[in-house]
């Protein structure tokens, strides 16, 4: 994908406070951070958003729910966080590559959605 904005972060062309890599996932601080700690896990192999999850994505998608903890703890998370992944108008998806975000910090984030 040309012109995705988390694949030419992937790429290297746009730069990003990257905070953990292997071979299918890579993860980066959020540029806006809504808690002291707000990092967005990517695939690094394009993939729109959840609606366009196949079987085939099961794997990667798993990556990225089983990096998580350790990168919340290493960014100063340690007691739990909160990831969100954001799908379709409904959902609030503004990249539109699939991303789960992990927000946290040493206090709680609060409530799951506004009241
Ligand atoms: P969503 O609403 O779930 O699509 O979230 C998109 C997130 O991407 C927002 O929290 C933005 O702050 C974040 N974001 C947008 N551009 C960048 C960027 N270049 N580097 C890091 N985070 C970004
Ligand atoms: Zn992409």
């Amino acid at each position: 994908m040309q012109d995705c904005l988390f694949c030419r972060i992937v790429r290297g062309e746009i730069p990003a406070a990257k905070v953990y890599e292997d071979d299918e996932v890579l993860a980066f601080r959020d540029i806006q951070p809504q808690r002291p700690v707000h990092v967005l896990v990517i695939p690094k192999r394009h993939l729109t958003s959840l609606a366009d999850a196949s079987s085939e994505d099961a794997a990667m998608l798993g990556r990225m729910l089983v990096v998580a903890n350790r990168i919340a703890v290493d960014q100063g998370s340690p007691d739990g966080f909160r990831s969100i992944i954001n799908t379709g108008r409904i959902g609030g998806q503004e990249v539109m590559h699939v991303h789960m975000h992990i927000v946290g910090g040493q206090e709680p984030v609060g409530p799951m959605l506004k009241r």
